[in-house]
């Protein structure tokens, strides 16, 4: 392939990052035979015969692909089916769905905010946020993190005529939880709107696995609730619930709504029955509690440098690189995959292992893995 200086050197002549990146690709493909606590599969529904047989069965009867967008015919009854049961499942008057958490970001934000619109972040907010930020052309400001004093400093400050708060629910890799009373609140103050990204949350946390925010908190409070399918609830793809005047608006104007395949059937099939599953069977989250007590009592008595977190997301704090992927390795090679979060995506110096808890493992898992960290902790350390 000829490829100019300029291209070559855009693609970066850092042999050594390439190469690096290639190896860890590899490495990335899933090997079954490793204990998983690496992924988002909360409540182990991505394996539930139910949930698997819902996605053949939905194949079947509705096509292995939607063959169009929602707004050409891709939008079966099933789609229809599964926006009306999110929306009650939230308590909100109507639910879109997005192929993907991270399209629903980016459509969002690029919908609602303009050049006179703040867009206020928390700076630990996921990427999919930054980046439908940027793309809507709106002013970004970051506060620090979760502190509600900083916030209000910034809107107060702005002279902007439309103001959007936005903030993870469940902060991905800190797997810590945002005060949603006093995000609505200070929004509520400042003539704001309030966007929660709940894709962490939604099946895990609140009356009966509806995240965060769920009916608890009405559409007045916050207005844009924004969750994903592929983690808790063990498919794909994401929706946004609101107000009917709010999803009116999505449908036309939100890009990656309009502008996309719809999600295949057969997943929407697959994530009615999940989430009947999350409605019904409080207790996979039961288990999944006890999952998370026993794991941070027993990291806790093993002094392992845990982070603040109640969540199924348990971040081990490690701070430089070198010693974070020295423990990735030697849990890799007794049989455990987790998160080894390195920077850009965690600030330099933050390193850290994200174990996440599911409900799908068993107390044998996790002591295995308190064995290796302790192991880990004492050889490298
Ligand atoms: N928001 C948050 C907070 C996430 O952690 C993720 C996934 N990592 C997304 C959005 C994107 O969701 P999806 O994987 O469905 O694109």
């Amino acid at each position: 392939m000829p490829v100019s200086k300029a291209w070559r050197e855009r693609l970066g002549n850092a042999h050594d990052t390439r190469q690096h990146a290639r190896q860890w690709r590899a490495r990335r493909i899933r090997q079954p035979a490793l204990l998983d606590f690496a992924g988002n599969d909360y409540l182990g529904l991505a394996k539930d015969p139910r949930v698997q047989n819902a996605q053949a069965e939905g194949a079947r009867r509705f096509g292995a692909g939607a063959g169009a967008s929602h707004l050409v015919n891709g939008h079966l009854a099933i789609h229809e089916a599964l926006e009306e049961a999110l929306a009650t499942w939230t308590g909100r008057e109507r639910a879109l769905l997005f192929s993907t958490g991270y399209m629903a970001n980016l459509g969002v934000l690029q919908a609602l905010a303009d050049t006179d619109t703040a867009i206020f972040h928390d700076r630990l907010n996921h990427a999919s946020l930054l980046d439908g930020s940027a793309l809507s052309g709106a002013r970004s400001r970051r506060y620090h993190h979760n502190d509600i004093d900083d916030l209000t400093r910034l809107m107060a400050r702005s002279a902007c005529t439309h103001k959007l708060v936005v903030s993870d629910g469940v902060f991905s890799m800190d797997g810590d939880v945002a005060d949603i009373a006093a995000l609505a609140q200070v929004s509520q103050q400042h003539d704001a709107w309030l966007m929660i990204d709940d894709a962490h949350g939604m099946g895990v946390m609140g009356v009966n696995g509806s995240g965060c925010v769920g009916p608890r908190w009405n559409s007045q409070q916050v207005p844009i609730l924004v969750g994903t399918l592929g983690k808790a609830l063990g498919t794909g793809g994401a929706f946004v619930a609101g107000d009917a005047l709010l999803i009116d608006h999505l449908t036309q104007f939100a890009r990656s709504y309009v502008y996309t395949t719809a999600q295949p059937p057969s997943v929407a099939a697959a994530t009615l029955q999940a989430l009947t599953i999350v409605q019904r069977e409080p207790e996979h989250r039961e288990r999944l509690a006890r999952h998370i007590s026993y794991f941070r009592e027993e990291a806790l008595r093993l002094n392992l440098p845990l982070g603040e977190s109640r969540t199924p997301i348990q971040p081990l704090l490690l701070g430089s690189e070198s010693h974070l992927m020295l423990w990735a390795e030697r849990l890799h090679h007794a049989g455990i995959d987790v998160g080894a979060i390195r920077p850009p995506t965690v600030p330099k110096g933050e390193s850290r292992l994200r174990i996440t808890l599911s409900a799908r493992h068993s107390r044998g898992d996790i002591d295995q893995l308190l064995e290796t960290l302790d192991a880990c902790r004492r050889e490298i350390s």
